[in-house]
């Protein structure tokens, strides 16, 4: 166990060297203990990084399961590395290819939206139906860091803006979902929890 919170603890150190988006401390306990409280076991994470939510997931019940999907190849082999090195490769399944491309059959308790910000619908309607009843769907960074909260003309990047706006058209979906619950969680980069009615 030692042993594991030093690799963990490595991770964090290279995706900060890095510039790796990785989720903030509160985000990732918040995260953790709405797994252990609901006691979930399969997850499909879109959007793998580097593999420490992956690997926070299962470490933090001995139940849990991952089946993670990234796009970026470099990020994939950390991932995939990182996972050896905490000997999780029977719990955590790395699928590498842009998650649009990805159909599965598996259902899952939870789905774990952490991607490409812009396709965050697309990746709810196209996954929705690998959910479990009684599933919940978790997305991160519906702050972007503090952005969504900020005036649109004080963000001087044309890209940014038109994530920003992305992630608004991404918030009020949810809340005109009818098929689901969600509840928005100022803690971490902004995370919002929907419960399949
Ligand atoms: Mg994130």
């Amino acid at each position: 166990m030692v042993e594991n919170y030093s690799i963990v603890k490595d991770i964090k150190k290279y995706a900060s060297d890095n510039k790796i988006p990785i989720m903030l401390d509160d985000g990732i306990n918040f995260l953790t203990n709405f797994i252990i409280k609901n006691q979930v076991k399969n997850i499909l994470e879109i959007g793998t990084a580097i593999g420490y939510s992956a690997i926070k997931m299962c470490l933090c019940s001995p139940n849990v399961k991952v089946t993670s999907i990234e796009r970026n190849e470099t990020r994939y082999l950390e991932a995939l590395k990182n996972i050896k090195r905490l000997n999780l490769e029977d719990r955590i399944t790395l699928i590498y290819n842009d998650a649009e491309n990805v159909k599965l059959d598996d259902k899952f308790d939870l789905i774990f939206i952490d991607a490409a910000k812009a396709q965050n619908i697309k990746f709810f309607e196209s996954f929705e139906k690998n959910l479990n009843t009684n599933g919940f769907i978790i997305t991160d960074n519906l702050k972007f860091h503090g952005l969504v909260d900020k005036d649109e003309e004080e963000i001087k990047s044309r890209n940014v803006r038109g994530l920003v706006r992305k992630i608004k058209e991404y918030i009020k979906f949810l809340e005109n979902n009818k098929k689901y619950n969600t509840e928005f969680y100022d803690l971490g980069d902004g995370i919002s929890v929907s419960i399949k009615k």
